[in-house]
């Protein structure tokens, strides 16, 4: 029985959740809140621009905290940028029906968001601007549907040739495939796309010259090859095996310290691997003598290679063959020999890493393809662009993948199918994501007094997909099929389409994402809300004190205060604050704007943890300003004496939820913590950290929480609305994965500073801060996704709580986490109606109003697998995959986990090359066009800190690692498993773009250049030792490499372009992620260089994970074992 038909308890949201039982709350917020604009997050620009300004030194006072968001001196002053989020015209409610002569307040929908994205066309944005049909938009919503049916009936797409490896010029033009909207370079992705697979085993031509007879995307590996193996351990290639045709004089590998004079321009994919590696065999590239190459004018960013692998491929097999690497080291020493003939001893070889899938090809030929249309959502099942692209979206009908993005898009109609193929069906939601400015916003929907209009049986709301019937009265619901009488001021006619007249009018008719606004039914205990709280709780032990931490934090406070989400063009915002300090006791404080001094309210029996004061405790800033700014002068004074060092740590929780419980309010506790709580209090903790449980059975236990007493405390947390965020600053242990335990089970976020050195890390940790502060975020928030009849969501991954099988009930939820559902099936699909499915997110605004969040989304179904593998998404794949796997070391052993992977994902293209594949490739490696990164992404994560640890890396890195992927959304997972690696050397520094990335291994490298690599959590400056000491001195203010200090966190201000660029290049890095990255300088052959090298990820790792052209060779094989 599907859930979706269950009688649940009620009304997901219609009625009080059992976990709310008891709720009481009588004093505030019985008012829907006259006073709050109605119009969304005017106060929420994403990545605040400001955070991308260095801070000045330390102790100064800075400008507000973030020129993203100055507090408006009125309410019609609000700055440009908050227009873009005013989707409702300056604030008013949309009730229901917009005008559609009220035109939106934003900038044209069809701008580009980020530098080097082309323009786009301004056609097809004028119905996506405002509701009503405008002028034309019929007309231009006709075009635009023809131009999808044309890519969705001829079953074309971009053949393998477009997204392989040829420049993208080389698409072949494929007949009926181009959009009529499109560029010539643009090929949609439209559902049945794509050729047939077994073409793809066939081999189209190369498109590319001078090759043309050669296949390119065969995904193939040469069963013909025997060893691949042996390749030398050091990942370096041996020269020797480079054809002479790359044109070029090649430089020799260095086998000692390096020459200055051997740095020669030659093909990017033949540069040397700057360590040690064995001689070339070979005297054609013997050394080259010359003065180093200048690094802005050195050899051709290797993106775009020439690709010399494919001269020598046979049979469209990869790679091509190797001169002779006794000295094989790779992690699966068991792939020699495989596909040998027997009595044949064949001379070893082994793959070319530039004939195997490139990421960094993948990712510029579907920028280059897919970033220059918008991408719009009004076809079933749509692959988007991939999270590595620029686009724009339109909703036309379903949800951005801004906020739902698939595994795949098209869904195998059976159970059998499902399982056959191993494909994980799953979906990515963010539902409170940030849009660029350039897009909207969902609309608020008012549905008056009755709330909004649902499915009688399994109560869906009104959504695009709902069919109405016998002439609009009643409509049947597209997840359940029941028929639903229409209210009767919902009432409308049908056209002699059988789509209402309204439709265009009406967002939750047309669009894929939309609000309701929610009645007092779906609050807790029938009562509106009262505005949340934040409460800043500080450890003022010894550590925190000696570090300056705590001074640090309460000169921020001063100014952050003011920067505290408010909504849409609200003067202040509605959260009230409370402060605590904490050791072995706790703090409390009385700011209460009449006093002309805080006063201090002590604690000291931690083990039944009260609020000693109501009144005065939780404030509003403008009121108390005086009184606040006052007790955060104080208190760094109060404990600047302290020879405290033990401190509590579920007491300051549990004192956060009485105070919020108290007040009748969700919100927020911001608790700066530094050591394992080993004082006597409940939730004491000991030191259990122990390496030498890694590869045991017994490792799991180094995930798991000592004491399910915080368990126990995240559930009351989550009843009452209180989310907790953490910030730690530990010099040793202090089990990050039981102290994470409330943090992750509320939604909340977690940062670790370790070692925290205040001149060091503290630009990084205000900069978080600042925007954990800031940053959107939803209270008492419960989603459930449901589906079509055929499908169930039966899995849920991300920070949550649950309390039953479908509701995902997170205290807070903001902007950047992300739940993972994953969906199985319970009965048929059918290919006619496709799988639907809606996500329903009820959350309290951060003014307290109550809102419902719906995002719907379409996919197709297939009874052919073909079309399984042609619309999957391998990020989002990975992405599933990593949370999956990540979950699973909580209760087996990590090699068991890592087994399991690796098997699940041979099953997957073992199906693939089965079932999809020409049969006459036996043998041969075949990967889907869609998957053809599978492999290499699966082995990053396979080689990840959690499930493969290196020797520097902690139990609580490990632990925290674990809880910051398992809210990432796939852009997020991406670039943290494989990094983006940039030539900083190569960039242009009169263009505003990046240079091109290049892949994630040791031997594009080139010690005559410079390089960023960034991952989401750290950005790593690597300078080769041959690096022209003008560039040098113009990055670092230094005249040598030897005088490069690798001490410093920041790059200097220095007055030149190529400086001005980096810094730039920095800045606009940290702004992308929700995180602020910290900045490492790596000298070649320092001793940090080991820890650049870790994410070097294409290579053999140093804690045992494979390279990745090892990795393949040893998915060829279990891929074969499957087969046979
Ligand atoms: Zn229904």
């Amino acid at each position: 029985m599907s859930v979706n038909q269950q009688a649940h308890t009620g009304p997901p949201y219609g009625q009080p959740q059992p976990g709310y039982q008891g709720y009481q709350q009588p004093a505030y917020g019985g008012q829907p809140l006259p006073g709050v604009p109605q119009s969304q997050y005017g106060a929420y620009n994403g990545p605040m621009p400001g955070y991308q300004q260095p801070v000045p030194p330390q102790g100064s006072l800075r400008a507000p905290p973030t020129s993203g968001a100055p507090p408006p001196a009125s309410a019609t002053s609000l700055p440009s940028s908050h227009l873009a989020y005013g989707q409702f015209g300056h604030g008013d409610v949309q009730n229901g029906i917009p005008a559609s002569a009220a035109p939106m307040q934003r900038p044209p929908a069809s701008q580009p968001f980020l530098p080097g994205s082309a323009p786009t066309p301004v056609s097809q944005t004028s119905t996506f601007q405002q509701y009503g049909p405008p002028p034309a938009s019929v007309q231009q919503l006709s075009n635009h549907m023809a131009g999808m049916t044309i890519g969705s009936t001829t079953a074309s797409a971009p053949p393998p040739a477009g997204l392989g490896y040829g420049p993208p010029t080389s698409i072949p033009p494929v007949s009926g495939s181009l959009s009529a909207t499109g560029s010539g370079l643009y090929t949609p992705y439209t559902a049945s796309q794509g050729p047939p697979p077994t073409s793809v085993s066939q081999g189209l031509p190369l498109a590319q010259p001078p090759f043309p007879g050669q296949p390119i995307s065969t995904q193939r590996l040469p069963t013909q090859v025997p060893g691949f193996a042996p390749p030398p351990s050091s990942t370096g290639i041996g020269p020797s095996s480079y054809p002479p045709t790359t044109g070029a004089p090649r430089p020799p590998t260095m086998p000692g310290p390096p020459l200055p004079g051997q740095m020669v321009a030659g093909p990017p994919t033949s540069q040397p691997n700057h360590v040690s590696s064995p001689p070339p065999p070979s005297a054609t590239s013997g050394p080259h003598p010359g003065p180093p190459m200048s690094g802005l004018h050195g050899p051709p960013p290797p993106t775009h290679p020439p690709q010399p692998g494919y001269q020598m491929q046979q049979n469209g097999s990869y790679g091509q063959v190797r001169g002779p690497q006794p000295n094989y080291g790779g992690a699966y020493p068991g792939t020699p020999n495989y596909g040998s003939q027997p009595g044949q001893p064949p001379p070893p070889k082994r793959l070319d890493p530039d004939s195997i899938p490139s990421p960094i090809q993948v990712i510029e030929d579907d920028r280059s393809n897919r970033g220059s249309e918008p991408f719009v959502t009004g076809v079933r099942g749509q692959v988007p662009p991939l999270v590595t692209t620029n686009f724009l979206v339109k909703d036309q009908g379903n949800a951005s993948p801004r906020y739902i993005r698939c595994t795949s898009y098209n869904i195998p109609c059976t159970s059998d199918m499902a399982k056959q193929s191993q494909v994980p069906l799953a979906a990515v939601i963010k539902p409170l994501a940030t849009l660029p400015p350039e897009e909207t916003l969902p609309y608020l929907v008012d549905h008056g007094e009755s709330g909004p209009v649902r499915c009688n049986r399994c109560k869906a709301y009104m959504c695009p997909f709902m069919q109405f019937i016998e002439g609009g009265r009643r409509f049947q619901c597209c997840f359940c099929s029941c028929v639903t009488e229409v209210p009767p001021h919902y009432f409308q006619h049908l056209d002699h389409t059988g789509k209402r007249v309204d439709f265009y009018d009406r967002p939750e008719l047309s669009m894929g994402s939309y609000e309701f606004l929610a009645t007092v039914d779906y609050c807790k205990n029938n009562k509106f809300p009262s505005p949340p709280a934040f409460i800043f709780m500080i450890d003022v032990s010894y550590n925190a004190v000696k570090s300056g931490l705590v001074r640090l934090i309460c000169e921020e406070l001063k100014s952050l205060l003011d920067y505290l989400p408010r909504e849409g063009n609200m003067e202040e915002s509605a959260i009230r604050v409370g402060f605590v300090t904490y050791n072995k006791v706790l703090h409390f404080y009385n700011v209460k704007s009449s006093l002309a001094q805080p006063q201090m309210m002590v604690v000291s029996d931690v083990a039944d943890m009260f609020v000693p004061l109501l009144d005065g405790f939780l404030v509003n800033v403008n009121e108390s300003r005086t009184v606040i700014a006052s007790l955060l002068d104080q208190i760094p004074e109060m404990f600047a004496d302290t020879r405290e060092t033990e401190t509590v740590f579920a007491p300051v929780i549990q004192a956060g939820l009485e105070a919020l419980k108290a007040a009748e309010c969700a919100g927020k506790l911001f608790i700066f913590h530094t050591s394992l709580p080993i004082a006597e209090a409940p939730g004491k903790l000991k030191n259990r950290d122990d390496k030498k449980l890694i590869n045991t059975d017994k490792e799991k236990t180094l995930f798991q929480p000592q004491t399910n007493f915080y368990n126990n405390l995240a559930k009351d947390c989550v009843a009452q609305g209180c989310c907790v965020d953490l910030f730690l600053f530990p010099n040793q242990y202090l089990d990050v994965a039981t102290l994470g335990v409330v943090t992750y089970q509320t939604g909340g976020s977690i940062y670790k500073y370790a070692y925290f050195q205040l001149e060091i890390d503290q630009d990084r940790f205000l900069n978080d801060l600042r925007r954990d502060v800031q940053k959107e975020v939803g209270f008492d928030a419960v989603m459930r996704v449901r589906t079509s009849t055929g499908i169930r969501a039966t899995d849920f991954f991300g920070a949550f709580y649950m309390s039953n099988t479908t509701d995902v009930e997170m205290a807070g939820l903001d902007c950047d986490k992300t739940i993972t559902v994953e969906f199985k099936h319970d009965d048929k699909l059918s290919e006619d109606s496709g799988a639907l499915l809606q996500c329903a997110l009820l959350y309290t605004s951060c003014a307290g109003q109550r809102r419902l969040r719906i995002h719907n989304l379409s996919l197709n179904c297939c009874t052919q697998l073909a079309d399984l593998y042609r619309n999957c998404e391998t990020d989002t794949l990975i992405n599933y995959l990593a949370k999956y796997a990540y979950r699973g070391v909580l209760g087996s052993p990590v090699k068991t986990v890592r087994d399991a992977l690796i098997n699940q994902c041979a099953q997957i293209l073992a199906c693939y090359r089965k079932n999809c594949a020409s049969p006459s490739s036996a043998g041969q490696l075949i990967l889907p066009e869609c998957m053809k990164l599978l492999p290499v992404y699966l082995n990053c994560v396979l080689k990840s800190d959690v499930l493969q640890p290196g020797l520097e890396v902690t139990t609580d890195d490990r632990a925290y690692i674990r809880q910051l992927v398992t809210s990432m959304d796939v852009a997020e997972t991406n670039v943290f498993f494989y990094p983006r690696l940039l030539p900083l050397t190569k960039a242009d520094v009169d263009s505003d773009s990046l240079p091109a990335a290049i892949r994630n291994s040791e031997e594009r490298l080139s010690k005559g250049d410079m390089y960023l690599l960034e991952n989401g959590l750290n950005i790593f400056v690597w300078v080769g030792v041959n690096v022209q000491q003008g560039l040098i001195q113009n990055l670092f203010g230094v005249s040598s490499f030897s005088q490069i200090s690798n001490a410093s966190n920041t790059l200097p201000v220095l007055e030149n372009p190529f400086s001005k660029k980096v810094r730039s290049i920095v800045d606009m890095l940290q702004v992308q992620r929700s995180r602020y990255m910290k900045l490492i300088i790596v000298k070649q052959e320092d001793k940090l260089e080991m820890l650049f090298k870790h994410f070097l990820v294409e290579d053999k790792s140093l804690s045992g994970g494979a390279s990745y052209v090892d990795f393949l060779c040893h998915m060829h094989k279990e891929i074969r074992q499957l087969l046979s």
